[in-house]
Formats: structure tokens, C-alpha cells, sequence
């Protein structure tokens, strides 16, 4: 007997299905290769019922803000579903606490929240202790908000070659969040800007309500939540 699908699983999997082909079109008018972008799925808030739909609909790369949700969340998902669905990715979002390095390093395959040295420093050593070594993003504040993380636009430079020197990191891209009331397409062309002059080849950028124009000026990882599974009470 087959049961037909709630009407959350449809939503979600309908839900994933335009954002995909959005992406795919974005991709097109700005002459990319739509493999060139990786969705990161945000599915912070959300329980793993809600996920599952997604992962089903073929969904690899997640996304997760809070290390203490994600631990809770993700390995039981992960062991269920290792079988079926092998090589599901997490990715560590939301601002990073030095003291929870060590489990960071230990849940996430990429960090996309480094952005100060005592970060970096336990990060170099939990990676050198774990020998695991996830993707890092430095946060860029590009919009110097003091209500938000990231290194200031000015200060990249010597943050990044201080990850690199002094503490060690690979350092792969950049992540910003333009801030809520400006257009976001100067965010992106600045944080595009600032990697490209340090060597780095990812960017991640672009949310829900503008990844279109991420992708546009050069978003590799799209950090998509709402779009796909609603809004978060
Ligand atoms: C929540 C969150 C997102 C996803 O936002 P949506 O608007 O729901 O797509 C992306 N990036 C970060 C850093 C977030 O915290």
C-alpha cells in the first residue's frame, strides 16, 4: 500500500525542487556552470522529520547555526540514513564560541564562521589533534555592523594571513550577511573582491531572499533556509 505524502513532505520537496531550478537559472544568465554552486540547505530550527523529505528529494548539504542543535540533531539522521543516502554534509553557519572548537571540528565538514584569533587558534588545534580538516570561510562584517561577527572589510588582509601564518588554518573562501535594509549586491561584489585578492576561491553568499544576486557576482555556496522549509517561529 502506498501512502501518499504529507502535505509538509510535498512542501518541502516542491519547495527544494524551484529553489534548485532557480539556482539553475541564475547560474545560466551569469554564464555559470550550475555545478559551480553547492545549496547549503539551512535547516536550523528544524526537526528531523522535516528534514528527511529533503535528504529523500536527494538534498546532501546542510546547514545548521547552533553546534549544540546540530549535535542533537544531525548523527542520529546521519546513521539512518548513511545506507541510503551516503554523504551527507554539515555545514557550521552561526558565530562559533572558541570552547565548542572541539566539537565543530568534530560534527562539521566546513565552518563558514571564523572571524577572530582566539577562534583560529583553537581551531588550529583541534584540527592538528582531530586530523580532520574542514573548509573554512572567514565572516566578513562587510557592512562594519556592531551587532554582528566577522572581521571588518579593512582588517581582512592581515586576518587572513595571520590565520594562515600564525595559526596555520587553510583558509578556503569568504562568507558575509549584508545587512537586512541595504541591497545586498555591493556586500557581494566587496567580499568577491577581498577573496579574490587573498587567493581564495570560495564565497559564501546569498540567502533566501537573495541568492540570485549572490550568484550573480560569484556566491560558490548559497545559504538557503526559509525558501525550502518555511518560516522559523
Ligand atoms: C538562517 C541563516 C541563513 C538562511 O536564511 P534564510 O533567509 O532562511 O534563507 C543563511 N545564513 C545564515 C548565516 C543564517 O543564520
Amino acid at each position: 500500500m502506498t501512502q501518499a505524502p504529507s502535505p509538509a513532505t510535498a512542501d518541502s520537496a516542491a519547495a527544494l525542487a524551484a529553489v534548485r531550478a532557480e539556482i539553475a537559472r541564475a547560474c545560466r544568465d551569469a554564464g555559470r556552470d550550475v555545478a559551480s554552486v553547492t545549496l547549503v540547505a539551512v535547516s536550523k530550527t528544524f526537526p528531523a522529520e522535516a528534514i528527511k523529505p529533503a535528504i529523500a528529494a536527494g538534498q546532501r548539504v546542510f546547514g545548521e547555526n547552533r553546534v549544540q542543535e546540530a549535535k542533537a540533531k544531525w548523527p542520529p539522521l546521519m546513521a539512518k540514513y548513511q545506507d541510503l543516502h551516503p554523504g551527507i554534509e554539515l555545514h557550521l553557519i552561526g558565530p562559533l564560541q572558541s570552547n565548542k572548537a572541539k566539537e565543530a571540528v568534530a560534527l562539521f565538514d566546513a565552518i563558514h564562521s571564523v572571524d577572530r584569533a582566539s577562534l583560529c587558534e583553537a581551531l588550529g588545534k583541534e584540527i592538528a589533534k582531530q586530523r580532520r580538516a574542514p573548509l573554512l570561510f572567514a565572516e566578513i562584517n562587510t557592512g562594519a555592523e556592531p551587532q554582528k561577527a566577522g572581521v571588518l572589510p579593512q582588517d581582512a588582509d592581515a586576518f587572513l594571513t595571520a590565520c594562515r601564518e600564525t595559526y596555520g588554518l587553510t583558509m578556503s573562501g569568504l562568507m558575509c550577511i549584508p545587512p537586512l535594509d541595504e541591497a545586498p549586491g555591493p556586500h557581494f561584489a566587496l567580499t568577491a573582491k577581498i577573496a579574490k585578492r587573498n587567493g581564495l576561491k570560495l564565497l559564501s553568499m546569498g540567502m533566501s531572499a537573495d541568492f540570485a544576486t549572490a550568484i550573480s557576482l560569484g556566491a560558490t555556496h548559497v545559504r538557503i533556509g526559509s525558501a525550502i522549509f518555511g518560516g522559523r517561529t
